[in-house]
């Protein structure tokens, strides 16, 4: 340990002083080498600069005082350690110089190898190498590449162009045919072309390679493709990376060595064993590389066992340790074994899965943990219908998985084509370099969405997301021209009308029709494959966390479904009860005809013969639902949206009367629903003539829907069943509302109850600011509150949903304005805040209010969280959604409790 800082500011950590979880400071590389150096494992000796140090650097564009200082005492340690010096000419110590972030950021800054090689240095490595030239040689001329390319900025082409040059002089494709003779050429040849570039030779000194490698590392923060990466990742700009600098170990050695990588189980299934690659005598990136053919790990057994043995010894410590999958890089240097990284690794949302349950099996963490390790996104990933890629399927390219599901569909490139193929039933694509705006209704027509440019938080990514559509968003390597009709990829060409598919999880693209086949694990939840008897891993891991989350969570978990047959379905996926039947639904299709009766009513007569007719139609639909909901609570929302939404638009009923008139036909009745739309028309219906304020105006209507809400319940229970309505009100701002609403239900209430038993709870939606800000006053009126989350993030913000997800919100995201759509997880800060003061001031007036939400945001698993800390009863969410919401509310329960027992 080297001790005898100058500066008190601690920069440099040796690996024996650092640990796991020092992340922050270290980064997730330096972090991890620290603890396996500390359990002993064989590491190459090294320290790590501090990511405090990197941030201080980008700060004020130099090193912090005390850096240079802390840098030569540790080096110095190493040198003693290895007793060797850095670049000595007969026995040089070399460095490899490598970035690490708290996040992983694969590939997007930088690593220096070699450090420490120059003119004469490179004669001593081969001399201790055993005049093992040709050794020494590749690994300056490597140096010379990376440090060119990393730290000058020369451009990488130029020196993969002579690398090419000398292997076809030579007539081979192998860089292992190269001799010492022809990489010594080579290292000419690149430092000429560093020259070039640089205006300077290339830098003998040790020590100036170490510091420019370093600073390089710093910069590499801020390189462009790295700035992308952390907005698209949503990583914060400020953490800054450490830097490691290890002492080399060669894999390019000879036959007996090599580099590898692996993980401890396979990252895409879950299932045990060994997966990895090894490539024989070659350096660091090679493998990934892909300039020669890797072989599997396995083969490593048959090329050098006791490795190969230590290896899987030291991964079986590792996974002990870390009680998770991880993923390592190795070297072997002449048959003894170096670890050089490790991880825990990133999985599939399958593998998340099944590995969290067989390490519940092997006693490596408790169910809370595997609840833990899992998530709601994942789960919803694992819904979807996949593609069936058994066969000869091959992805042409990858984009990034912007919105998931499997579609495929007919190719076409301009919103109006699209719009059009899909009204004659054609299953479309819609292939765009970019969306905007004007692409949003051909992004409504089309089966799915594919982009060549744009990441995570583009338009097409954004507004797909928000209809949840298939979306697979910059696919580089599709070079679409609209214009000509068509786009190419990896030499061939799609045009118009040629079938593509597209998988949004995976961002693949294949050419052709992939079969789709449904998820085994909705198939699950639907109760068609019975996990205790299944032999699938991954259906038998989603049932047991799933019963572990349902044992821990707190709030209860509703659906919303407006017909028996959503009830039906959402009680299979686990919904306690209904938290939002939409009653307006019940008044489409045929049904319309009445509602146009009850707006055009003149005389009060005619109005009630029109809702007359109403009663027994919901009366059925309630019976229904109750019936299907089997004594679950179900909440009935009274009739909420403009009642002009169920009238024809106006230009249509304005040709309508023009064209009738010509014809000389009657057109009384079309005259009349013109004057009814003209005098309907509102310009921001949003904020109309809707909601509570409807049935405050247009008499006979809310109580028609009271009395149907009531005798159904009745009958329910006369036929020996057991129905729990509890209506609610939207749209409540003043209590006053609520008040003259509920005296009216009231009465219809008991007149037909009488002797029933069943029990009719009243309540109101709490959307508007308003009702939030005086929940204290409104919850003396109710029994209980459900928060619209939708309105409340609309009026909350001042933004109407329908027009701002596709004109502005994919700019709101890039300016990070906000993070994630407000309509997707909930605004904490300023509508969550509404909810807070809401369930707060509600409760304190009215101990015991029931609380819940519904809209999109029940199913969403950040706000289930939240809705979870402010300590709602339920939440409600369509049916698809409920198993997530259920597994958040689980993962919430834990997370909370654990942090609060400790
Ligand atoms: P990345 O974060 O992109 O994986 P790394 O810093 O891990 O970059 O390094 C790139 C490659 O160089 C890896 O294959 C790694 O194993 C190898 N490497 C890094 N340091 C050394 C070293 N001291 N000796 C041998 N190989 C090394
Ligand atoms: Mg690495
Ligand atoms: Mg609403």
């Amino acid at each position: 340990m080297a001790a005898q800082e100058t500066d008190d500011h601690k920069y440099v950590y040796d690996f024996s002083e650092g640990n796991k979880d020092l992340k922050d400071l270290l980064g997730g590389k330096g972090a991890n080498l620290a603890e396996m150096t500390n359990l002993g494992l064989p590491v190459p000796p090294g320290f790590t600069i501090t990511t405090e140090a990197c941030q201080a650097y980008l700060a004020t564009g130099r090193e912090p005082d005390g850096l240079a200082g802390q840098i030569e005492t540790h080096l110095q340690a190493l040198e003693r350690e290895m007793g060797k010096r850095l670049g000595d000419p007969h026995d040089p110590l070399l460095v490899s110089v490598r970035s690490g972030a708290k996040f992983s950021m694969p590939g997007m800054m930088e690593t220096v190898l070699n450090v420490g090689l120059n003119d004469q240095s490179v004669v001593g490595l081969a001399a201790q190498a055993g005049q093992n030239d040709r050794f020494a040689w590749d690994s300056y001329r490597r140096l010379i590449q990376m440090f060119g390319k990393t730290v000058c900025e020369v451009p990488g082409e130029e020196f993969e162009h002579a690398l090419d040059e000398v292997k076809s002089a030579k007539g081979t494709h192998n860089d292992l045919d190269l001799d010492a003779d022809d990489l010594r050429g080579l290292v000419d040849a690149y430092k000429k072309i560093f020259a070039k570039h640089t205006g300077r030779e290339f830098p003998q000194q040790p020590r100036e390679q170490l510091d420019l490698a370093i600073r390089a590392v710093f910069e590499s923060w801020n390189a462009e493709r790295a700035v992308l990466y952390r907005r698209q990742e949503r990583i914060p700009a400020d953490l800054g990376t450490a830097v490691n600098v290890v002492t080399m170990v060669f894999g390019n050695l000879g036959p007996d060595s090599g580099t590898g990588v692996a993980f401890t189980r396979d990252p895409g299934s879950g299932a045990q064993g060994i997966y990895g690659d090894y490539l024989a005598n070659a350096q660091g990136e090679d493998v990934v590389a892909g300039i020669r053919n890797t072989v599997p790990l396995q083969e490593l057994e048959r090329l050098d066992k006791s490795s190969y043995d230590e290896l899987l010894s030291i991964m079986a410590r590792l996974e002990e340790h870390y009680r998770d999958l991880c993923d390592i890089e190795f070297t072997i240097e002449r048959g003894k074994l170096w670890m050089l990284q490790t991880r825990v690794g990133k999985r599939t949302a399958a593998a998340a899965f099944v590995i969290a349950g067989q390490l519940v099996d092997e006693g490596l963490i408790d169910e809370d943990e595997a609840l833990h390790r899992v998530n709601g996104a994942q789960l919803a990933q694992l819904m979807f219908p996949r593609f069936q890629l058994d066969h000869e399927f091959e992805a042409v390219a990858t984009g990034i998985g912007a919105s998931p599901g499997a579609a495929s569909g007919k190719v076409v490139f301009t919103s109006a084509r699209a719009v059009e193929l899909a009204a004659e039933g054609e299953s479309v694509i819609l292939v765009r370099r970019e969306t905007n705006p004007d692409d949003l209704n051909g992004m409504i027509a089309a089966k799915g969405i594919l982009t060549s440019r744009g990441g995570k938080t583009s338009h097409a990514a954004v507004v797909a997301r928000g209809m949840g559509k298939t979306c697979v968003s910059g696919a580089d390597e599709i070079d679409v021209n609209v214009p000509a009709k068509r786009f190419t990829v990896a030499g061939q060409t799609v045009d118009e009308g040629d079938v593509v598919s597209i998988d949004g999880t995976t961002g693949k693209v294949y050419l052709g029709e992939v079969p789709v086949m449904p998820s085994e694990v909705v198939q699950y939840f639907e109760g068609s494959i019975d996990a205790e008897h299944v032999d699938n891993p991954l259906v038998r891991a989603v049932h047991r966390i799933m019963t572990h989350a349902d044992g821990k969570r707190r709030l209860a978990v509703r659906t919303n479904a407006d017909t028996g047959a959503d009830a039906a379905r959402a009680r299979r996926f686990g919904a306690e009860g209904i938290g939002l039947c939409r009653t307006e639904h019940m008044f489409l299709g045929d049904r319309r005809e009445l509602v146009e009766r009850l707006i055009l009513a003149r005389a009060a007569a005619e109005r009630d013969e029109a809702l007359a007719a109403l009663l027994p139609l919901q009366r059925a639909d309630f019976e229904e639902i109750f019936r299907e909901m089997d004594g679950l609570p179900v909440t009935v929302r009274l009739i909420d949206p403009p009642l002009h939404e169920f009238l024809p638009p106006l230009e249509q009923l304005a040709v309508n009367v023009a064209v009738a008139q010509e014809r000389g036909e009657d057109v009384a009745k079309e005259e009349a629903l013109l004057a009814a739309v003209r005098r309907m028309h509102e310009e921001n219906p949003m904020l109309g003539l809707r909601g509570v304020r409807l049935g405050l105006v247009i008499p006979g209507l809310f109580a028609m829907q009271v009395r149907a809400i009531a005798e159904a319940a009745v009958a329910v229970v006369r036929a020996g069943g057991v129905a729990r309505p509890e209506i609610m009100v939207p749209l409540v701002g003043a209590v006053q509302e609520l008040e003259t609403v509920r005296a009216e239900a009231e009465r219809i209430i008991a007149e037909v109850v009488g002797d029933s038993g069943v029990e009719v709870l009243i309540g109101t939606m709490i959307e508007v600011p308003r009702a939030a800000l005086t929940a204290g006053q409104i919850a003396e009126a109710a029994e209980f509150f459900s928060f619209g989350t939708n309105d409340l993030t609309q009026m909350g913000w001042g933004f109407s949903r329908d027009d701002v997800e596709g004109a502005f919100f994919w700019r709101y995201l890039e300016l990070g304005i906000f993070g994630i759509s407000p309509f997707e997880s909930i605004d904490r800060d300023g509508v969550g805040r509404l909810v807070r003061i809401a369930a707060e001031e509600g409760r304190a007036a009215r101990p015991g209010l029931k609380l819940g939400v519904c809209g999109e945001h029940g199913g969403d698993p950040d706000s289930v969280h939240f809705f979870h800390e402010v300590g709602l009863d339920y939440v409600s969410c369509s049916p698809f959604r409920v198993p997530v919401a259920r597994l958040e509310a689980g993962r919430a329960a834990v997370e909370t409790d654990g942090s609060d027992s400790r």
